[in-house]
């Protein structure tokens, strides 16, 4: 049956509704969608064993008959369908259970490949597990040759799935364009697309995949990075360079010398804002490596430029925080500070907005109401967004369109895999701050089980009884009920956490709780009295994780560290070390599996991010990176920007040395990529 690759997928045979839904769960709609749909994994049953030679454990595959009448019992309310195969050199029974059409489902005269694992069964002789089987003259999708495993969802089943891709398969011969100009796929030895995707399903031989999946996988990071490298295009706006590009005043007014990675990516900077065209880069830098002064000598420049700066932080607090310490150093210097927050009170809100309308503020500290709200900017030359993993493409985009062509700076303290950042930023420049201020002590990480608690809490009051203060964090408890259910668990346990630390080992110490659920005034009172030493201990969720500043906090103590991932615990601990005492963090987890001791080894052996950072993405495998949905990005089928960083790098090349895309199906392919991304971002 011929189709076409934009049918629906109710063309193919034995697609009827139930399957069509079933189909669309794993988001193919069309025939094209259903090719393209790629296997998780794959068996190897190309190779046939001899029934006398199968071992224990193995996965092997037979070609055998059947061997005289299939036998069912009864037996405590199963039926057990009992049949006999031979291939010549020895003989094996296979058991099935609650499925006694299996009698009839072996025919004589035909052979049969059947693959399993090899076990022991009762009777103590050999029998393969949960077999999968096919007849020797059938397609020979299922056996005796590299079979394909997808993800499925209910309503589906493996061998369903190989029929059905077949079925595309035959009915599209000829039709699957090549979207890469041929020079291109040439130069970077690829092969066809049409053979990359018969040979992704059902490769001819282990060589012939390789060649099929870099394809795909090339395929795939390109098209992504040329579609942010086309956003980018479209980012790169013509601006007025910057003229007046004096940074001694303001270096002179900051209490500290830049470190040389400071120095290197304001001069990076000042290059762009110099240019001609709109600066739109990514900073990455660790937690407290000093990203803050860069922002203000950017705002600076800014400022004395004539135009206005906006810094947009994650939360009211960090905005507050940014505030104050922006206001120390700019009133010296004459340039004028607002904060715009949504709590602001009544008449504070419009006197801010006239005033940035006006010209008479220079630089504004904020929240997302920056972009929410109608603010209205004499001459915004300047967006800063902070920690910025928050933000996701579409709003970045939204930013860029306020006021005409704006510079933008995005920084963030979640360093990132070079190749992660390749992809996630393809759409902008980076740079990255690596090394810490100077005279930073290392914190000291434990990791210590429950039993640990009334030693740590005694460790804790130590430190309260030496003037200083302490974190301690409870995780969110994902309940996997509806949203509001799994905030009140989350609540309940914080809080309970809290009243038992009040009503025992802390009684006479002044603790504070701090959750999501607050509203935002009793969040910013908590954490101001905390900031105050007001409040000795905070109990919080991970609502404190996003750059908050309290240098006299020298202990963090994390519970249930296991549900952290390694970017997030280290993102923590940067809560402490802030001051001049030495700090400590302590991992609380009863967990022993593999991965949860990878993770509090890795935190107790290394406080640098990008290491962590690395090595997070490689624990947390294939396809699971830190959720690029979160970034307005399509998930990646086939790359693993672990393992696939070879290919990464040609595919980033290509898209680099491309310059504008001629060629209509490449157009077309990265068209339909943007309008999916601006629909994941929103
Ligand atoms: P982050 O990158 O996490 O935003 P901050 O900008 O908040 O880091 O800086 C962390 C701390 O380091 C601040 O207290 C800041 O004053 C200090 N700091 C920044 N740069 C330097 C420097 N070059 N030398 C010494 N201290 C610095
Ligand atoms: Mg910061």
């Amino acid at each position: 049956m011929i189709m076409l690759l934009t049918d629906s997928i109710e063309k193919l045979k034995n697609v009827g509704s139930a399957r069509r839904t079933a189909l669309a769960q794993i988001g193919v709609h069309t025939v094209a969608d259903l090719l393209e749909y790629s296997p998780r994994e794959y068996v190897d049953r190309s190779i046939i064993s001899q029934i006398a030679q199968l071992h224990e454990g193995q996965l092997a595959t037979i070609l055998a008959w059947r061997q005289g009448a299939a036998q069912s019992t009864q037996g405590r309310g199963k039926t057990i369908t009992r049949v006999n195969f031979s291939d010549g050199t020895g003989q094996i029974g296979i058991t099935w259970f609650n499925q006694p059409y299996m009698a009839a489902n072996f025919k004589d005269g035909l052979k049969y490949f059947i693959s399993g694992r090899v076990v022991r069964g009762l009777s103590g002789r050999l029998t393969l597990e949960t077999p999968e089987y096919e007849a020797q003259n059938a397609q020979g999708l299922s056996a005796g040759r590299i079979v394909p495993i997808y993800r499925l969802t209910s309503g589906l089943t493996q061998k369903m799935l190989r029929g059905l891709i077949k079925q595309a398969l035959d009915g599209t011969k000829g039709q699957i364009a090549d979207f890469l100009p041929e020079n291109l796929r040439i130069a970077n030895g690829l092969c066809r697309r049409d053979f990359a995707i018969e040979n992704i399903h059902f490769p001819a031989c282990g060589e012939s995949f390789y060649t099929a999946r870099k394809r795909l996988v090339f395929d795939e990071l390109f098209l992504l990075q040329a579609s942010l490298m086309a956003a980018k295009g479209q980012l790169r706006h013509e601006t007025k360079p910057f003229a007046n590009m004096d940074i001694a005043p303001i270096l002179a007014a900051l209490p500290y010398e830049l470190t040389a990675d400071q120095a290197k990516v304001v001069a990076e900077i000042m290059n762009d804002i110099s240019s001609g065209f709109a600066l739109n880069r990514l900073l990455q830098g660790d937690v407290g490596s000093g990203k803050t002064a860069v922002a203000m000598i950017i705002c600076y420049l800014t400022a004395k430029n004539g135009a206005q700066a906006a810094l947009m932080a994650p939360t009211e607090t960090l905005a507050v925080q940014h505030f104050a310490s922006f206001k120390e150093l700019f009133d010296g210097l004459g340039i004028r500070v607002g904060l715009l927050v949504g709590s602001l009170k009544a008449g504070e809100k419009p006197e801010i907005k006239a005033k940035l309308a006006d010209g008479e503020v220079d630089i504004v500290i904020g929240t997302h109401a920056l972009i929410q709200e109608n603010v209205e900017f004499k001459r915004l030359g300047l967006v800063i967004t902070d920690e910025q993993h928050r933000f996701g493409v579409r709003q970045r985009a939204k930013l860029g369109a306020k006021g005409g062509a704006p510079h933008i700076l995005v920084m963030t303290a979640t360093p990132i895999p070079r190749s992660l950042a390749m992809v996630l930023y393809g759409d902008m420049d980076i740079s990255a701050i690596r090394n810490l201020p100077p005279g930073r002590q290392k914190i000291d990480t434990y990791t210590v089980g429950k039993s640990y608690h009334p030693r740590i809490f005694a460790f804790i009051r130590k430190e309260i009884e030496a003037g200083r203060q302490a974190y301690i964090i409870c995780p969110l408890i994902e309940s996997g009920e509806s949203e509001v259910r799994g905030q009140r668990s989350e609540i309940s346990e914080v809080v309970k956490f809290a009243e038992q630390l009040k009503s025992g080992v802390f009684a006479d110490l002044s603790l504070g709780v701090l959750h999501g659920r607050l509203r935002s005034e009793e969040k910013n009172e908590i954490m101001g009295a905390f900031a105050r030493n007001e409040v000795q201990v905070l109990v919080a969720t991970t609502v404190i994780e996003v750059g908050i500043n309290v240098p006299n906090a020298t202990v963090i103590l994390i519970e249930n560290a296991e549900r952290f991932g390694l970017s997030q615990l280290h993102q923590l601990r940067g809560r402490v070390g802030r001051g001049a005492h030495k700090s400590y963090c302590i991992l609380i987890t009863d967990f022993k599996n593999e991965i949860t001791a990878k993770r509090m080894k890795a935190m107790t052996s290394t406080n640098d991010g990008f290491e962590l950072s690395e090595l997070d993405l490689e624990l947390r495998g294939p396809g699971e990176f830190f959720g690029t949905a979160q970034h307005g990005l399509p998930k990646l089928m086939l790359a693993n920007l672990y393992r696939d960083l070879d290919i990464l790098e040609l595919a980033r090349n290509a898209a680099l040395g491309m310059g504008r895309v001629q060629f209509p199906p490449l157009k077309a392919r990265i068209d339909q990529l943007l309008g999916k991304m601006q629909q994941i971002a929103l």
